[in-house]
């Protein structure tokens, strides 16, 4: 599986992510962050397991996020 774990607090709302992997990342209508789809919070942070044909349109959004709010990991 693939762990995704998700820097909110320092999301800037520029939509790269919810462009390159648009099954996984929304853009919030109520503060214009993203939103990391079934992504479980704990404390700043959101994490998520998918599975690994997500993992290439994720690290494309992890790459071009300016802010490097999403962390991406292999086990
Ligand atoms: S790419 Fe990064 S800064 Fe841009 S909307 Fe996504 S999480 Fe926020």
């Amino acid at each position: 599986m693939i762990g995704i774990t998700y820097y909110r607090h320092k999301c800037i709302g520029c939509r790269a992510c919810a462009e390159h992997a648009p099954q996984r990342w929304r853009m919030s209508k109520k503060d214009g962050k993203a939103v990391l789809l079934e992504g479980v919070q704990k404390g700043k942070v959101y994490n998520v397991e998918v599975h690994p044909e997500e993992l290439e349109s994720n690290e494309t959004a992890a790459r071009t996020c300016p802010e490097n709010c999403i962390i991406i990991r292999q086990h």
